[in-house]
């Protein structure tokens, strides 16, 4: 029997909803690249619904008891009283959202002797370090792909509500005010616009394809160049450098895992090589930029704007200054956990408890670590490293949690 410690976000303040506001999802056969869903034996929840928070539970407690394990799910993750602490010494399994992180410092996975899987429903498993994860065996594996689109439509979403105003504006009808002026003094239109992504991978990629009917100049930063196919097709710039990139772009899009290649890729130094009044959108991590540096950039004008969904550590603590920046676009970390999304790393997260468990190797796009060592898509996306420094030190963030 395992310990499986499952780590979500809260419900919502008044409690679960009753109903939803559509009756079903669209039907997905497979991914963009042909990658398959998910294909756990079976699930037992009804996609659509709320999963992603306590009392949603992954729709894992059926399964995981009827097979004699222990299901402890919480979201209380932050600091030596959390419940999380509580179980590490005796779990398994530790299954957490990056939307809601438990962050597994290497003092975490020294006080979890029994830990061998950390599973990260969703995609982005920087709240595990990495190096430590190697070092004792863990195998770390997220649901690639699950959620990868969901993100992709937030991107541009919030590249054409800043670049057109969009909050703003909003804002003054919520005020009861009628302020053309006010809402167009800083509104502009994408079109011919240069957009350029720092990373074209699942979500990158999906990007750019999404972009390419507004007429604009596409541009990507990689470390591997896309085929030439896919380049011609999208008309796309490859730029052999972040700097040569962001030199040409009005937009500039990060797509890149957190690890140690990309951590303070944006600091004040690359902003600065910048165009005046470019916006960055950054749903990757939070830490892949120097908060500080954004909030100055904002203040300054050297940025025209500055939204994405990801923060450090998180949830943010109540005073980050990116809550009170101008012209920022910032949401919770929500891209990735629309109830589409929850449908299918729910399902993913579940197919890989089933490998687990049943002795059945784990989908190779799905592994991160395993057996002392970055694998599958983490040998070839990530670099090893601990994105989860600093977590506790962090000014603010016990007192916001
Ligand atoms: P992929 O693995 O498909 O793509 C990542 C891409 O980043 C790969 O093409 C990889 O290149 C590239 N890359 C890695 N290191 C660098 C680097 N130093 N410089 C430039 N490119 C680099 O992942 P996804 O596109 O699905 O997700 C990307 C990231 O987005 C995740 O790691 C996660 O942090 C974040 N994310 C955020 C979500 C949210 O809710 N906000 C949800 C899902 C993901 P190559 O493989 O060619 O080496």
């Amino acid at each position: 029997m395992a310990k499986v410690v499952c780590v979500l976000y809260d419900d919502p303040i008044d409690g679960m909803p009753k109903s939803y506001a559509r009756d079903d999802l669209p039907k997905i056969t497979h991914y963009a690249d042909g990658q398959k869903l998910p294909t756990p034996k079976g699930i037992d929840f009804n996609p659509g619904e709320l999963l992603g928070s306590v009392s949603g539970e992954l729709g894992l407690r059926k399964y995981l008891e009827a097979n004699g394990h222990e299901l402890i799910v919480t979201s209380s993750k932050d600091g030596p009283d959390s419940e999380l602490e509580k179980h590490l010494h005796d779990a398994e399994v530790v299954i957490s959202q990056p939307f809601w992180p438990a962050y597994l410092t290497a003092e975490r996975i020294a006080k979890a002797p029994k830990l061998k899987l950390a599973l990260t429903a969703g995609i982005g498993s920087d709240h595990v370090n990495l190096d430590a994860a190697v070092e004792h065996g863990i195998t770390v594996a997220e649901v690639t792909f699950c959620n990868s689109i969901s993100v992709a439509e937030h991107v541009v979403m919030m590249i054409v509500s800043q670049v057109r105003n969009y909050l703003p504006s909003y804002d003054w009808v919520n005020k009861g005010g009628w302020n053309i002026a006010d809402c167009v003094a800083r509104s502009y239109d994408v079109e011919g616009m240069h957009i350029g992504t720092v990373a074209a991978g699942r979500i990158g990629l999906a990007v750019l394809r999404r972009l390419k009917p507004w007429d604009v100049h596409l541009h990507y930063f990689d470390r591997h160049r896309l085929p030439e196919a896919v380049e011609k097709e999208l008309n796309l710039t490859w730029h052999d450098s972040v700097e040569d990139m962001v030199k040409v772009c009005d937009v500039v899009t990060i797509n890149a895992p957190l690890h140690s290649e990309t951590l303070n890729l944006f600091d004040e130094k690359m902003i600065s090589k910048m165009k005046r009044g470019a916006y960055i959108i950054n749903t990757a991590r939070g830490k892949i930029v120097d908060r500080d540096a954004i909030v100055r950039a904002c203040e300054s004008g050297q940025l025209a704007g500055y939204a994405g969904d990801v923060w450090f550590p998180q949830p943010a603590p109540k005073d980050h200054p990116w809550r009170t920046m101008p012209h920022h676009g910032m949401t919770p970390h929500i891209s990735g956990t629309s109830l589409s999304a929850q449908a299918r790393y729910a399902a993913g997260t579940r197919e890989i408890l089933e490998c687990y468990f049943e002795g059945r190797p784990i989908r190779d796009e799905y592994l991160i670590v395993q057996g002392g060592k970055l694998a599958g898509v983490g040998a070839r996306s990530y670099a090893s490293g601990d994105s989860t420094k600093d977590v506790d030190t962090t000014p603010g963030f016990r007192k916001a949690n």
